[in-house]
C-alpha cells in the first residue's frame, strides 16, 4: 500500500508502542497522587512540557496537553471569550475545529469577522487589516492549510496584531506545520498555538496547546484543576510521553528537504495532461528548485519564507470526479485524500471555494500528502498509477 494521505493522519512510530507499554503497565501511577511514584510521573509530564516549549521556540509560557487539536482549538477560542464589546476574527481557511466554533459564536450573537483568502490560499492580509480594531479580542488563523498547504505569514499577522489591537490574543492552529515548517513562538506574537501528535507519527487522541500567558485563558472543564487549572482531568500520561518520543524522532530540517524532493519527484512523474497540479503560490512548474532554496531559510525571514508546504499537494482530475479516482486507486494500492478527513462527509469544500475555485473543479480536486519516510520509488509509482487510473476512467466516462 502506498499511503499518500499523511495530512489526514500518519503511521505511528514503532518506538511509541514501547513508551505506551511502559507508561500504562509499569509507570501507570496517577500524576496527581501524593506518593513518590506519582511525583515521578508528574515530573515526567513537567519535563515533557519543557521539552515542547523548547521545540516551539518559547522560553516562557506553558503547554497544556489535550485530547486532540480539536480540543486545543476549542479551548483556545472559547477560553478567550470575554463579556463586553469584543470582536472575534477568523480566517475563512480554518479547519472545522476552528471554523465551526466561530459559526456557533456568531449564532450566539458575538461579533465575528471572517477574513477571506487570497488566490494562493493564505489569509488576505489587507482584508485582515480592515477588520482589526482595538475591539478585537481574538485573531485565529491557521498556520499551514490542511487543504492546500498554503503557509500563513505569522510574522506579518503578529505585526498587525501588535500595531492595531495590542490587547487581542493571537491563536494559531499549527497542526499541519508543527515539526514540519519552522516557526518560533518567541519571534512571533502568537499567544496560543495548537498542535497534534497523530500528524507527526505520534498516537491519536493527544495534542498540545501552547499558552503564552495562562492568566489570559479561561478553562473549559471544571474538575480537579490539573494542568495549571486550565485542563482538568487526569493527564493522558502514555499519550503525552509517546507524543514527546515522536517529536524526538523527528528531524524537521532533514524531513523538509526530503519531502521537497519527494514532492518534486511526484510532480515530474505526473505525465498525464488531464492531471493538473495546483500549486497555490508555488512555482507553476513545481520543479523543486525554489522549494530547495526556501528550505535553507528558517521560514520566518521575509526573504526566504516558505509560502506553501511541500507536505501537501492539490491535484485536479479534469473531467473526472476525484472520489471515483480515490476508490479506483485504493483498489490498486494507493491511498490519497480528498481534503480534510474531518469534513470529507460534508458537501463541497469551503476552503477551495473561498479561493475562487469553481464547484465543477472542486468535485475533481484531491489532496496528496507526503511522509518523509517514503521511498522515492513509492512516490514515482504512485504518480504513474494515478495517471494511468485517471486516463482509464476518463476514457470510460467520456
Ligand atoms: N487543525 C488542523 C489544521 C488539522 O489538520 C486537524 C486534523 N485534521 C485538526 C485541527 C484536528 O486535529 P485532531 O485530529 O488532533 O483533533
Amino acid at each position: 500500500m502506498i499511503y499518500l494521505d499523511n495530512a489526514g493522519t500518519t503511521k505511528m512510530f514503532e518506538e511509541c508502542v514501547e513508551i505506551h507499554r511502559r507508561f500504562s503497565c509499569e509507570q501507570f501511577y496517577n500524576p496527581s497522587a501524593l506518593t513518590m511514584k506519582s511525583a515521578e510521573i508528574f515530573r515526567e509530564i513537567s519535563d515533557a512540557e519543557k521539552f515542547f516549549l523548547g521545540r516551539l521556540g518559547a522560553k516562557e509560557g506553558n503547554v497544556i496537553f489535550t485530547s486532540g487539536a480539536t480540543e486545543s482549538n476549542n479551548t483556545a477560542i472559547l477560553g478567550s471569550l470575554r463579556s463586553g464589546n469584543w470582536e472575534y476574527v477568523f480566517s475563512e481557511g480554518e479547519h472545522p475545529s476552528v471554523f465551526e466554533v466561530a459559526v456557533r459564536l456568531q449564532q450566539q450573537g458575538f461579533v465575528v469577522h471572517f477574513v477571506p483568502l487570497d488566490k494562493n490560499g493564505a489569509t488576505d492580509l489587507e482584508k485582515l487589516k480592515q477588520v482589526l480594531s482595538p475591539k478585537t479580542r481574538l485573531i485565529s488563523t491557521i498556520f499551514v492549510s490542511n487543504e492546500t498547504g498554503a503557509v500563513n505569514d505569522i510574522l506579518a499577522i503578529s505585526a498587525l496584531r501588535k500595531q492595531i489591537c495590542p490587547k487581542a490574543l493571537l491563536h494559531v492552529d499549527g497542526v499541519q506545520g508543527f515539526c514540519k515548517i519552522p516557526i518560533e513562538m518567541d519571534k512571533t506574537a502568537v499567544d496560543l498555538f495548537s498542535f497534534s501528535a497523530h500528524k507527526i507519527n505520534g498516537p491519536k487522541g493527544v495534542a498540545g496547546l501552547y499558552v503564552r500567558n495562562k492568566s489570559a485563558l479561561k478553562s473549559l472543564l471544571a474538575g480537579g484543576g490539573q494542568q495549571f487549572g486550565l485542563r482538568s482531568g487526569t493527564e493522558n500520561v502514555s499519550g503525552i510521553m509517546q507524543f514527546k518520543k515522536a517529536v524526538e524522532l523527528t528531524d524537521m530540517q532533514k524531513n523538509l528537504l526530503r519531502v521537497q524532493k519527494l514532492n518534486a519527484l511526484f510532480c515530474e512523474n505526473i505525465t498525464s495532461a488531464g492531471v493538473k497540479i495546483n500549486n497555490f503560490g508555488r512555482d507553476e512548474k513545481c520543479d523543486g528548485r525554489d522549494l530547495q532554496q526556501n528550505a535553507l531559510g528558517n521560514g520566518l525571514d521575509n526573504k526566504e519564507k516558505i509560502v506553501s508546504s511541500p507536505y501537501i499537494l492539490n491535484l485536479f482530475f479534469e473531467g473526472v470526479k476525484a472520489e471515483t479516482i480515490l476508490h479506483a486507486l485504493e483498489e490498486k494500492g494507493v491511498i490519497i485524500g480528498l481534503g480534510s478527513a474531518c469534513s470529507a462527509k460534508k458537501a463541497g469544500n469551503r476552503v477551495l471555494s473561498n479561493i475562487g475555485i469553481s464547484k465543477e473543479k472542486i468535485i475533481s480536486a484531491a489532496r496528496i500528502s507526503f511522509s518523509p519516510y517514503m521511498a522515492d520509488e513509492e512516490v514515482i509509482n504512485a504518480a504513474k498509477i494515478i495517471c494511468e487510473t485517471y486516463e482509464d476512467i476518463f476514457r470510460r466516462v467520456h
